[in-house]
């Protein structure tokens, strides 16, 4: 069987296909006769649950550090409390239903108690009794527990999708590739991947009911096609194009340690976006000449409660150390849109990517973002950095966020805390109210950096996430080209440097359109790096301005990809 979705991150994988559940599930009430069986399911359940989290717990402990594994201890001692436990057993004996049934209403009551208490400590232990009780129920049922910090052997995960939290524990030796249901190539999911340069392929509708567990795959991340069960001549076919694309990796090594600039002398800068400092690694291996985005939620994702100005304070001083001197654009906290924190609570919204997200939530939530301004002040003195703030909508929300990084730096100068001199700060151009100010914008800031995945989908109305329409979401359409151009042009009328770190600028029909822009810094996926660097020293700068020329006065996505196949 062959599927088509969209190629996210590249790569060729072979092999066994692990599906990831992560539906809800159903679980309805029945009347039984044997109570000692169902009081027997249940303490099965609760046995098999406990032996997991204690090796996932050890395992955490020896890779990730204690304060990860205390998350697994905390969810060990739920499983010990004797209340839950007695409460069950009871309700199978006096009522007569089944273990599973009895146990999800008794956890139920004690999720419902706890969020509903006042303090914001206890609310958060919710959100653990819902995880244990989760795999609990799963045991009972008998369904497999997929623990990914602890996978056994290769595979490749098939999901609907996967949280910043499976992709942040999973053992990444072991996953050879990704298949999801959903998303785009700018969807989290998809950009981990290329973070972590794993092969996956994104929007597949259902592949999680196409595919059962072992099954034999091939895919190649670059066009997005997926064989399940692959004849003996695909495989071979697959394990070719896997070896090719090995050496044109090596290949591309050439280009390490060289400049990035044209046949002609224009010289840009290729940096890279990452989520967490253990993305480092893979920046310097692909010799990224700096950071353009660091996208500081993932170190509010992977847990259940806020990190502390300490911790943060720990994440960014190790990525400013780790560039040793290279700029570092750390961006503050965008949470909301395909972004949730579990422990943050925010009423559902119809539009989330319309809504309270990003500098939004931090303008409102003050001592969010000045905890988090206060980390990053303090960590400047280890490196060269630069603040970004995202999602900017209007000139009042760009003063308001720099009125609040003097009131922290005033703070921080009180208590003689040293803070570095002259930290660059910019902005985010990703919605197309700043695109269309950014001459007004470019005033009050030192540069710009493009979100291109964010402006795509708010200028032409294209959710980035939805597969349907996903045809309609192109750094092509025009539309979106004029706007980059308009703020390319604005930022060095006012003599600050523009960046892109949406997708785009790693994308190698828009790299020869940006430089001809005169984009100067292009902030990508490491393993978008060395390619970039290729197309860029082998063309003439005035040949692409001529291209750009040419683009900007095409009317359609499609006639500009067709002009860009045969020019280049
Ligand atoms: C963007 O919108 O282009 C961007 C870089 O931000 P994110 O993908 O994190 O929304
Ligand atoms: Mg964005």
């Amino acid at each position: 069987m062959v599927l088509l979705g969209k190629g996210a991150s590249y790569g060729i994988a072979l092999g066994k296909a692990l599906v990831i559940e992560n539906e809800s599930l159903k679980i309805e009430k029945e009347n039984i006769e044997d109570i000692q069986l169902e009081k027997n399911k249940f303490l099965e359940g609760i046995k098999a649950s406990k032996e997991q989290l204690a090796k996932v717990r050890d395992k955490a402990l020896k890779e990730l550090g204690e304060e990860k594994a205390a998350i697994f201890e905390a969810h060990l001692m739920i499983l010990e409390d004797p209340e839950i436990v007695d409460q069950t057993i009871q309700k199978i004996e006096s009522e007569k239903i089944n273990a599973v049934y009895a146990f999800k209403e008794i956890a139920n009551q004690f999720i419902m108690i706890f969020e509903s208490m006042d303090n914001e400590y206890m609310k958060e232990r919710a959100a653990d009794i819902k995880d244990v009780s989760d795999r609990i129920l799963r045991n009972i049922l008998g369904e497999t527990v997929i623990d990914l910090s602890m996978l056994e052997a290769e595979v490749i995960l098939v999901a609907n999708d996967l949280t910043p939290s499976d992709t942040a524990t999973m053992d990444k030796e072991k996953v050879l590739g990704f298949l999801t249901n959903i998303g785009g190539k700018t969807s989290h999911t998809a950009i981990m991947a290329r973070s972590l340069e794993i092969p996956a392929v994104v929007g597949l509708g259902n592949v999680t009911n196409q595919v059962e567990n072992g099954d034999f795959i091939v895919f190649n991340g670059e066009t997005g096609e997926v064989i399940i069960h692959p004849t003996e001549e695909e495989i071979k076919k697959y394990q070719d194009l896997k070896e090719n694309y090995e050496k044109e990796r090596k290949d591309l090594e050439k280009v390490k340690g060289q400049k990035s600039i044209t046949l002609d002398g224009r010289e840009v800068e290729l940096v890279g976006n990452i989520g967490t400092p253990n993305d480092l690694e893979g920046l310097l291996k692909n010799d990224a000449e700096g950071v353009g985005l660091y996208r500081t939620e993932f170190i509010y994702m992977d847990r259940d409660s806020m990190p502390t100005e300490e911790e943060q304070f720990e994440s960014y001083k190790k990525v400013l150390e780790g560039l040793a001197g290279k700029p570092v654009v750390i961006r503050t906290l965008d949470i909301g849109g395909d972004k949730k924190l579990p422990y943050l609570k925010i009423d559902e919204e119809m539009n989330p990517f319309l809504g309270y997200r990003a500098i939004r939530l931090c303008l409102d939530k003050q001592d969010i973002f000045k905890t988090q301004l206060r980390a990053l002040l303090r960590a400047s003195v280890y490196g060269n950095l630069k603040i970004m703030f995202p999602m900017i909508s209007s000139l009042e929300e760009l003063l308001a966020a720099k009125e609040i990084l003097n009131e922290v730096k005033k703070d921080l100068e009180n208590e003689s805390i040293k803070y570095a001199e002259n930290i660059e700060v910019g902005m985010m151009i990703e919605v197309p109210s700043a695109a269309i100010m950014s001459d007004l914008l470019a005033k009050h800031v030192d540069f710009f950096s493009i979100g291109t995945n964010d402006l795509i989908q708010y200028t032409t109305a294209v959710d980035r996430m939805n597969e349907k329409i996903h045809h309609l979401y192109s750094p092509l359409n025009p539309a979106v080209l004029r706007l980059i151009k308009m703020v390319i042009d604005n930022g060095h009328k006012e003599n600050i440097w523009v960046g892109m770190c949406g997708e785009a600028a790693g994308d190698k029909k828009m790299i020869p359109i940006l430089l001809g822009m005169g984009l100067d810094e292009f902030s990508m996926s490491a393993s978008s790096i060395f390619p970039a660097r290729k197309i860029i020293r082998s063309m003439k700068y005035e040949e692409a301005e001529k291209i750009t020329h040419q683009v900007l006065s095409m009317g359609s996505a499609k006639e500009i990809e067709n002009y860009l196949e045969n020019t280049l």
